[in-house]
């Protein structure tokens, strides 16, 4: 493999970009500034595999940050969006497609009696928070330092990577009145949740049952049902955000593994196969407190679109217990080949995983929580990153993400990864 790629293509691209597009790109972290390079454009992929405009060609860690979980344009994804589009893109009006994706997650997820669909995971979160207010009569919310749930304003502060203090707006234009309702503590510190519950009336604690943007943290035993306990004891909701996590890490996602379940689940990413689309779901007596049901309103012009909900059924469908199996097994060759390669380098590596997911931190021993993410080695892993996508193998720019194998990944796809891997630990060694 090739250890200078030409980005002549990317180099000219990214400067029209700046131009028009802040930063040039329509989401930062495309940019690839954390670790100190310019954004790669990409032309076309396939399965497991991405190439950009100059022609290179890239074993693809991010699969689009996670929608991707069958790889790349899949023939029968591709073919479901095909006919869907084919019988119109849009109506305003509603669609066999979303009565069976609806059908098919609530059969995945017990806990989830009925859906609303939106076009974002931001939207699903922003939504499912609005549905905990009026269903409790309350507004504070619990969150962890380092979980992201969209850009919502009231859930941007400490929100991964490079966010502030407690409470205070992290991103200029975020009112304070806006945050002033949110209080966060650190993931897996069970005597701070209690102590927060002691101090406040919550209408819901919100967290990623396995934080996967601060890097994946996942809960250390008996936190999860720490905070269902927490959350029947004082009356609050408990709002599982499973946008990445869901029908990612098993069939009905970290509630099943775990066994907790949420009153509320944000779920996007997988359910809408690489098109956009979002939901957010729980039991039938607090859902139908949702418009036109209820009172609670909530609506979306393309929510529930035909080619999204084509490509979220498909993905849904091809996932049955083989292809979790096999995706469970394909992250730990690729955790446990890394972990070999930074062992035999000597390179102070930890890496964390769970079915679907894992990431790579520069540090002796893998973080519990956002104060461990921040402490790791972050110059270490952009030089890692660099070092890899020159040896065509494309990782989570950011410490703060995930990794997302698909079951496109075959073994073929991890000995290039894991022979790049070893040379770029070389390298850093
Ligand atoms: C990606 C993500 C979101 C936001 O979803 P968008 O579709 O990007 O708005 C929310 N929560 C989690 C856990 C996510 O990873």
């Amino acid at each position: 493999m090739s250890v200078s790629l030409t980005d002549a293509k990317s180099a000219e691209l990214y400067a029209r970009a700046l131009q028009r597009l802040p930063g040039g790109v329509n989401s930062p972290v495309r940019a690839m500034q954390a670790i100190g390079r310019d954004p790669i454009f990409i032309d076309r992929a396939d399965g497991a595999e991405i190439v950009d405009v100059d022609g290179n060609r890239y074993v693809d860690y991010v699969c689009s940050w996670g929608p991707l979980i069958h790889g790349h344009a899949h023939p029968e994804i591709v073919a479901a969006v095909v006919a869907a589009a084919h019988r119109g893109t849009s109506f305003g009006a509603p669609t066999a497609g979303e009565v069976d994706l609806a059908e098919e997650i609530a059969r995945r997820m017990p806990s989830v009696e009925m859906v609303r669909m939106t076009s974002s995971g931001t939207e699903a979160s922003m939504s499912a928070i609005r549905l905990a207010r009026a269903a409790t009569g309350r507004t504070k919310l619990l969150k962890f330092a380092g979980a992201y749930h969209g850009h919502v304003d009231g859930l941007l502060a400490e929100a991964g990577s490079g966010l502030a203090t407690a409470g205070i707006p992290a991103s200029p234009g975020v009112p304070e009145s806006a945050t002033h309702e949110t209080v966060i503590v650190g993931w897996n510190d069970g005597e701070a949740v209690a102590q927060a519950f002691a101090d406040n009336e919550f209408a819901a604690v919100l967290a990623e049952p396995y934080p996967a943007n601060m890097g994946l943290v996942p809960p250390v035993e008996g936190f999860l049902d720490l905070l269902r306990h927490q959350a029947d004891e004082n009356g609050a909701l408990l709002i599982f955000d499973e946008v990445i996590t869901g029908f990612r890490v098993a069939e009905g996602g970290a509630q099943e593994r775990e066994g907790v379940a949420p009153d509320l689940t944000v779920m996007g990413k997988v359910i809408g196969g690489g098109l956009p689309a979002a939901a957010y779901g729980g039991k039938r007596a607090l859902m139908e407190r949702i418009a036109p049901a209820g009172d609670v309103y909530q609506a979306g012009t393309l929510s529930g679109n035909p080619l999204a909900v084509a490509a979220g059924l498909t993905t849904l469908r091809l996932l049955d217990e083989p292809a979790y199996l096999r995706l469970g097994a394909i992250t730990e060759a690729l955790a446990s080949g890394l972990r070999d390669a930074a062992g035999s380098h000597g390179v102070a590596v930890s890496v964390n995983s769970v079915p679907g997911l894992l990431t790579v931190f520069f540090a002796e021993t893998a973080p519990r929580d956002y104060a461990g993410a921040r402490a790791c080695d972050h110059e270490a892993y952009a030089a890692f990153c660099r070092a890899l996508l020159a040896r065509g193998v494309y990782p989570p720019p950011s410490q703060y993400e995930a990794w997302f194998p698909s079951l496109a990944h075959t073994s073929a796809h991890l000995d290039r990864t894991l022979d790049a891997v070893n040379a770029a630990f070389a390298e850093l060694a």
